[in-house]
């Protein structure tokens, strides 16, 4: 998909469902829609076709408060193949470590640690997660 939010995630579970059945005969049970993050090679792609801030003027606008309670990096961690953590996988791309340090944080380290009201680190990515219905490794949010 594009630069564009995605649809509805429960009109687009039940269109899949309903053409895959008639189509294929497959059948299944949930359908999760996530946003295209601005970062990476699909962030690459907005700035080679000129549409980077426009996709993120795009996610700004559509910002929706009602995401916050649900984001995933609220109570999940990302830890990469050396155990350094992150407070998401979106954040492990960026090299944004978990905690308040710019050095790498250790899973060892968090293990024996209450996490409860650490700080998230944030950036306008961050806006990938929260516009529209939200997005997450669950799917939409709201
Ligand atoms: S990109 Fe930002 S809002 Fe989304 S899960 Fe990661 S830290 Fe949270």
């Amino acid at each position: 998909m594009g630069p564009a939010l995605p649809p509805s995630q429960v009109e687009l579970e039940a269109a899949y469902k309903r053409e895959l059945k008639a189509h294929f005969g497959i059948q299944f049970n949930q359908l999760y829609t996530l946003a295209n993050m601005p970062i990476q090679r699909f962030g690459s792609t907005l700035i080679s076709k000129g549409q980077f801030d426009s996709y993120m003027q795009l996610l700004k606008d559509n910002f929706n408060a009602a995401t916050l309670p649900d984001l995933m990096c609220r109570n999940t961690l990302s830890v990469d193949y050396l155990g350094q953590v992150y407070d998401c996988d979106f954040n492990q791309q960026l090299k944004l470590h978990a905690g308040n340090s710019a050095e790498p944080q250790h899973l060892r380290d968090y293990l024996e640690q209450d996490l409860t009201g650490l700080p998230i680190k944030v950036a306008d990515h961050c806006y990938g997660c929260t516009a529209g219905q939200g997005s997450s490794c669950g799917g939409a949010l709201s």
